[in-house]
């Protein structure tokens, strides 16, 4: 970004934004220092509700402390907030979750590549709970991440409050009976 003049940079980004909407995401460009960071999330991990701590590579304590996404995050000038909504699940929600969620991972590693065409190299996706690319993660046998070309820690996982985030870009997570949603994020520097 810094070799970039501001406005030839925001135009790529705006080929970014474009580029997500045709991958079938809702989005929304902010500034990364826009992007919050809160210590109750960390915790919420934690008390390990989702029963993923420390099973899955990309979650805590695998993806580093809060210190580390801040530090991380400043290196960034730019982030696309991206949402991928769906409102049929003939195979149940919880199938419908899962494939939605593998689905935004995919769009997420696909605008990294397009990003880096577009002269963004350090792009990098979060994606929207526990890695699901394998039925058993390989922290469960200590070893190391199978698909690291394709796996990318959730939001929440970096400790990045969600609803606050998604709030600031103007992007609603308000529950729409008979509608999933699933939340990521791209960085660009
Ligand atoms: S790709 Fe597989 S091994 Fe790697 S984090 Fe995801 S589930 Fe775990």
């Amino acid at each position: 970004m810094k070799e970039l003049d501001l406005r030839e940079a925001l135009g790529r980004v705006l080929e970014l934004e474009e580029a997500a909407r045709a991958m079938g995401c809702e989005a929304r460009l902010l500034l990364a220092r826009d992007v919050r960071v809160d210590e109750r999330v960390r915790m919420q991990c934690r008390v390990n509700l989702c029963g993923h701590y420390a099973r899955n590579l990309m979650c805590p304590p695998y993806v580093g402390g809060l210190e580390e996404t801040r530090a991380l995050l400043e290196k960034y000038t730019f982030a696309l907030l991206l949402q991928m909504h769906r409102q049929e699940f003939p195979q149940g929600v919880e199938a419908a979750f899962h494939a939605l969620a593998l689905a935004l991972g995919d769009a997420l590693v696909r605008l990294e590549k397009t990003a880096f065409a577009l002269g963004f190299p350090m792009a990098l996706g979060l994606g929207a709970g526990e890695c699901k690319l394998c039925a058993d993660c390989a922290a469960e046998t200590r070893e190391d991440c199978r698909r690291p070309e394709a796996a990318r820690p959730s939001m929440e996982a970096m400790g990045i409050h969600v609803l606050d985030t998604c709030a600031r870009a103007g992007l609603s997570l308000e529950f729409v009976p008979g509608r999933l949603t699933v939340t990521g994020l791209l960085l660009i520097d």
